[in-house]
């Protein structure tokens, strides 16, 4: 068993050529936006960087908008392109956040993947070379397509909350007890002083939160 002899050879050549394919298979592309990594590490969370920038995937049921409803778009949490509507989100019961069309067939770029011994089809941020997820075609009408996507590589825009932050994960992360989770409380009558991120007027409640 440990002598290999001339078969070792051969065993550590087929290793080596096997190293080198898969080494080029990413071949680095040149995205219209770019980011250096040391900016990406100081902004994104750990599972931001390490599913966008190291394709990893989070968790099933864990991410953020695994069970998000809200009306509002999903964007590349990494440079802010529109991804999806809140419209085409639906229950796939995968644990991910799934949808079945894209806002633009060219928000996104699709290629072979092969990791883990099977083939799948990986979708990355077309503007920024993100990993997103994967697209598999067992979803509904009408497109019969599944983007499953990491909630880690999404943003989100409330749709009734034009003054909501670009990168609201970190809003939301503030008001997340509350459970009310609408951006915009108008005319400062919420309730109880939730602490919802968006209370600027200051007069809810009689707590002001920020
Ligand atoms: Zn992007």
């Amino acid at each position: 068993m440990s002598r290999l002899s001339v078969r070792g050879v051969t065993v550590s050549l087929i290793l080596l050529s096997w190293i080198r394919v898969t080494g080029t298979c990413r071949t680095k592309k040149t995205w219209p936006k770019t980011f250096t990594q040391e900016e990406l590490k100081k902004r994104l969370s750990p599972m931001q960087f390490h599913v966008t920038q190291e394709r990893g995937t989070e968790s099933a049921f864990r991410g953020e908008f695994a069970d998000h409803k809200e009306e509002g778009i999903y964007v590349c949490v990494v440079c802010g392109a529109p991804l999806f509507r809140s419209e085409t989100k639906f229950d796939s019961g995968s644990g991910w956040p799934s949808f079945y069309d894209l806002m633009k067939q060219e928000s996104v770029a699709a290629t072979d993947d092969f990791s883990h011994g099977i083939h799948r089809v990986e979708v990355t941020c077309s503007q920024c070379g993100s990993h997103l997820g994967h697209l598999f075609d067992d979803g509904p009408k009408p497109t019969g397509k599944r983007y499953c996507i990491n909630s880690a590589s999404l943003g989100f825009q409330a749709k009734d909350a034009s003054s909501a932050p670009s990168h609201p994960t970190s809003a939301e992360r503030g008001g997340a007890g509350a459970g009310a989770g609408r951006g915009a409380v108008t005319g400062g009558v919420a309730g109880g002083g939730a602490g919802a991120g968006a209370v600027i007027e200051g007069v809810a409640g009689g707590k002001t939160e920020l």
